[in-house]
């Protein structure tokens, strides 16, 4: 059987999707949940994604792009909607007309801000503030904002609703230098608590990725939480993912388009790179680099066919990939292979096909293309 109206498809598990929200939303309490769904929800659908986490209950989210936010606003996504990358000052007007809610990085960008809300009549429009505090990339460098915060929320159309920060160890390899942020955060927070106005509500605050929610790192519970991967099933440590039995939402499928004998000395697909030692039974994916099969699994990534693991062989073209299927007894042009996900009861983990191809899972899940058609069951 093959996918609907395209030969290779991602199935999207809405329950597994569910059910790793109810997990992140109890380990995350008190604390609310703000899931990231940047990056069209991680290659998972943003609309799709948007609609059931607020039929689920969830009011905040954060995105990269004005554009992402705008898309979820016309899904009709009512919450907050945090962008978590700087504006452009070309995109200034538009955020405010959709009521996303802008990180500020600088005293520079607080002032265009507060400008066009001036002039668009808003007052107290709320951005939050996002501090380095060792990430190295956006936000306010810790000495800057000392300085420039006093400033900041003296502009009267601003109101910052909170503060938050970024850890660089997404998958918690270097845990003492997180526990540096995590410290850092709370510091600057407390210097800068005397000088939020009196007559706002003092400024929530926010700092935990994935690891941070998932090994329940002190100090990063905070008013929200921030989980991308983990809402995806997919753990940024494999010891992190199991604690909670998160489930992965996302099976990349293809469909066998071609099985074919080769002779020993045969080679298969662009440059040689693979060459028969043995006669082989060679099966044609309809899935390739333009689907999100990155060119670097080449003669190393895998995949599942009827059940059992097998390798990809040669070199990834961008519509079509091989694999070896000597082995796999009965297999036929119009099955279905599986790049990363489940197939009945056997699991290649996108972890496992990252490792593979030199990456991280992250990246195997956004390469996922845009004509891969997204099937919710
Ligand atoms: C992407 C991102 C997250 C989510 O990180 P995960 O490791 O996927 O949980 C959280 N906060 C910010 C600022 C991000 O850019």
């Amino acid at each position: 059987m093959t996918g609907p109206h395209r030969p290779a498809w991602a199935e999207i598990s809405r329950g597994a999707l569910k059910r790793n929200l109810r997990r992140l939303v109890n380990r995350a309490r008190p604390a609310q949940i703000l899931p990231v769904i940047k990056a069209n929800a991680y290659g998972h659908g943003l609309a799709a994604v948007g609609r059931l986490l607020q039929a689920e209950g969830v009011f905040s989210v954060a995105v990269a792009l004005v554009r992402e936010g705008v898309a979820l606003r016309f899904e009709g996504f009512r919450g907050r909607i945090l962008l978590i990358e700087p504006l452009l000052p070309r995109d200034v007007p538009e955020a405010m007309k959709h009521r996303l809610t802008p990180q500020v990085s600088s005293l520079e960008e607080a002032r265009r801000l507060n400008t066009t809300a001036r002039r668009a009549g808003l007052t107290r429009f709320k951005v939050q503030v996002e501090v380095d505090t060792g990430m190295g990339r956006v936000g306010f460098r810790p000495e800057d904002l000392l300085r420039d915060y006093p400033r900041l929320v003296r502009l009267p159309n601003l109101g910052v609703e909170a503060f938050y920060t970024h850890l660089a160890t997404a998958d918690w390899s270097d845990g003492a230098y997180a526990k540096k942020q995590i410290a850092l955060f709370h510091a600057l927070r407390d210097k800068l608590a005397p000088h939020s106005p009196a007559d706002l509500p003092a400024p929530l605050w926010h700092l935990a990725n994935s690891a941070a929610l998932l090994g329940k790192i002190p100090g990063t519970q905070g008013d929200w939480m921030r989980p991308g991967l983990a809402l995806y099933g997919v753990a940024p440590n494999p010891r992190l993912g199991h604690a909670l039995g998160l489930e992965p939402v996302m099976t990349l499928k293809a469909s066998i388009l071609q099985v074919k004998r080769i002779a020993k000395g045969d080679s298969v697909g662009y440059n040689r790179t693979f060459i028969a030692k043995r006669p082989m039974k060679i099966a044609v994916l309809s899935a390739g680099y333009a689907d999100g099969v990155h060119r670097s699994l080449s003669n190393k990534g895998s995949c599942l066919v009827r059940g059992r693991k097998v390798p990809l062989v040669g070199t990834i073209c961008m519509d079509m990939c091989m694999a070896d299927v000597t082995r796999v007894p009965n297999v036929k042009a119009g099955d279905v292979a599986v790049l990363f996900g489940k197939s009945g009861r056997a699991s290649l983990p996108v972890e496992e096909q990252a490792l593979a191809a030199g990456t991280i899972p992250y990246e195997l899940l956004c390469a996922v293309g845009e004509r891969v058609e997204r099937v919710y069951v």
